[in-house]
């Protein structure tokens, strides 16, 4: 399944909402991958400038800069319509424009180069799956491939399928996707797995940037994670903390100077990053102050916010958490005293006030704090790829993973029922069947509807994909019978067969581009732009590379002039000097070549005269 060499390596990626995070077996254990700027997260951030494109550290740092063409959440669009009302909110927020494309697909406007350009979500998080490769290639020294990237457990079927297009175009063989909290489980399993003696359960508090999951596993001698539920919020996270706390103060400056800021989106910007700021601080002090010259209009602005005022703030998310955490523990049909251990994953779980909440839930009992919240998912993704590597290591390869799907499928029948045919929690992989019968006299054809969800009429919740059968023998209504069958693979992801029983006839459902998902033909051409960007952002690089030796050139050579007794000869290099720095003026936007030969031309000059 793998089809990987022997030696090809298998990274595990956390492409999270706010931050990503890329890890590898090597050396006989994992070791997360730092990026370039030694940070071993990277900002799930893309920017795009006049001159070139930025890809995590460097996006984040100018997004006070360039706020509209600086994208980040690609996360929480993707897979999403643009109708979906989550979008609609995230919408007023974002400082980045989306607009409708076709089939009610979002599509992110950005300007590049000059140019406008369009983007779907999948392509923004190619980008930053593509960058994680890069920094996994560079540490490693190889060609990378094949990964296992993770989604949040309660991620439907279309936000699946898209996260895996996103691989796909950033040139990844994506050989596995699991669930965020199942990957922090396992990397969980295997740092404690000499204590795990026969079985215990775990109940995984995940909290990140953008979204939130609760997952309750057995582990049993520290090998077999066998899910119990899942359950979970794919638009809750510390984004929406932030949000709370820049309306606040937006509210805040409104009564102060009766000016509005909020459509000054470099000011938002700026009030966002001293929020996320501040909200940090306030995990460790009781206290901290924002403090922003010049926000808007002029104005300065300045304010305290106390840890109290955040939880206030906030207090009807973190109640949201607890009504999750007790809907999963019922699902899982577990009490509260059966959890041995409650882990904490994500960069919110950090927060005071959650963890308190927390303990309170569990009668004070202590949480597990030994996992890195911010690798945990990462450590256990590589894990996963190690195992599913041929030539695996031994405390991989007989891990065992029975993971669940966290909302029921089915289908709509007549009055807007929704059929369940597989309900939610269910172990996958998994092949269920249901029959139904023709509901009018010679019905010929019948269409398929498919949905995602948990509420009663089939409309409400999330259509997956429709399907067409037709040459259904004449007959009486509710003679003809037809089996639908689900088939969910290991990765979570769905097909449909609808089979008319008298005649064999079959149909398959391939989620189609009326239904978000990308054709083949997309994907393809996605994957040809992909490369295209990686070439003109290496390009500019060699460009810049060039422009900067030859700018060092000349300050070198005027150093140099510094000490030299001969005038005459020193003249000569002044001028030469001189013509190369006016040339380079005039001329930056020469070729790489040009711009080598005039570095050559100087040194060989200035070669000359010493
Ligand atoms: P993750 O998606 O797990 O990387 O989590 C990122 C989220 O965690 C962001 O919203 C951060 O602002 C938030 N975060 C990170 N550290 C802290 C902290 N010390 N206190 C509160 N939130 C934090």
């Amino acid at each position: 399944m793998d089809g990987r060499g022997n030696d090809a390596p298998a990274i595990g990626i956390d492409l999270g909402t706010t931050y990503s995070c890329v890890a590898v077996w090597k050396h006989d254990r994992i070791e997360i991958i730092p990026n370039d700027q030694g940070n071993r997260t990277t900002p799930s951030c893309v920017a795009f400038a006049d001159a070139e494109r930025l890809i995590g550290d460097g996006a984040k740092n100018q997004v006070t800069m360039n706020p509209a063409n600086t994208i980040f959440d690609a996360k929480r669009l993707i897979g999403r319509r643009y109708s979906d009302s989550k979008v609609q909110e995230d919408m007023k927020l974002w400082p980045f424009k989306v607009i409708e494309g076709p089939t009610d697909t979002p599509k992110i406007v950005v300007s590049y180069k000059g140019q406008e350009k369009e983007f779907l979500a999948e392509e923004i998080s190619s980008m930053i799956l593509g960058k994680m490769k890069e920094t996994a290639e560079a540490y490693l020294g190889k060609p990378v491939k094949n990964s296992v990237i993770t989604v949040p457990a309660y991620f439907n079927d279309s936000q699946r399928q898209a996260t895996k297009d996103a691989g796909t175009i950033a040139g990844l063989n994506v050989i596995r996707m699991i669930n965020e909290p199942t990957a922090a489980a396992i990397a969980y399993g295997l740092d404690n797995k000499s204590d795990i003696n026969g079985k215990i359960n775990v109940l995984v508090f995940d909290l990140g940037g953008g979204t939130f999951d609760v997952s309750i596993l057995t582990i049993a001698e520290g090998e077999t994670f066998e899910v119990k539920a899942v359950a979970g919020d794919t638009h809750l996270g510390g984004e929406d903390f932030d949000n709370r706390m820049v309306d606040h103060c937006a509210r805040e400056f409104k009564r102060r100077w009766n000016k509005d800021l909020t459509g000054n989106k470099r000011a938002l910007g700026r009030l966002r990053c001293a929020c996320e700021k501040a909200k940090r601080i306030l995990s460790c002090n009781t206290q901290t102050s924002i403090e922003l010259d010049c926000l808007h209009e002029g104005i300065d602005f300045s304010m305290k916010f106390s840890r109290a005022k955040f939880e206030e703030l906030n207090m009807e998310f973190f109640r949201k958490c607890m009504e999750t955490l007790e809907t999963c523990l019922s699902d899982a049909n577990m009490e509260k005293s059966c959890v041995n251990e409650v882990i904490l994953v994500g960069g919110s779980t950090r927060i005071p006030k959650v963890q308190s909440m927390l303990q309170e839930v569990f009668g004070r009992k202590e949480l597990c704090k030994s996992l890195n919240p911010d690798e945990a998912v990462a450590y256990g993704a590589a894990v996963m790829a190690e195992k599913l590597s041929s030539n695996s290591h031994r405390s991989c390869r007989d891990l065992l993973l029975l993971d669940v799907t966290p909302l029921s499928l089915g289908v709509g029948i007549k009055g807007e029922v929704f059929d369940v045919v597989i309900p939610r929690n269910t172990s996958i992989p998994t092949k269920k069947s249901k029959t139904y019968f023709t509901v009018y006299d010679n019905q010929s054809s019948v269409n398929v509807f498919v949905h995602q969800g948990e509420r009663a009429r089939s409309t409400d919740n999330h259509l997956l994909g429709k399907l067409t059968i037709s040459g259904i023998p004449p007959a009486p209504k509710g003679v003809a019978t037809l089996e639908e069958s689900f088939h969910i693979d290991a990765n979570g992801i769905l097909t449909v067969t609808v089979k008319i029983l008298s005649t064999g006839k079959t149909e398959k459902l391939t989620i189609t581009n009326e239904n978000g998902r990308l054709s083949k033909e997309e994907i393809e051409k996605m994957v040809k732009d992909a490369e295209k960007y990686k070439h003109e952002d290496r390009e500019y690089k060699k460009k810049a590379d060039a422009l900067n030796a030859l700018e060092d050139c000349i300050y070198n050579m005027k150093n140099k002039i510094k000490n030299m007794v001969d005038s005459r000869s020193s003249r000569k290099m002044e001028n030469a000097i001189a013509e190369t720095t006016n040339w380079l003026e005039h001329n930056r936007a020469a070729s790489v070549d040009e711009i080598q030969r005039m570095k050559e031309h100087l040194e060989s000059t200035c070669m000359e005269e010493f």
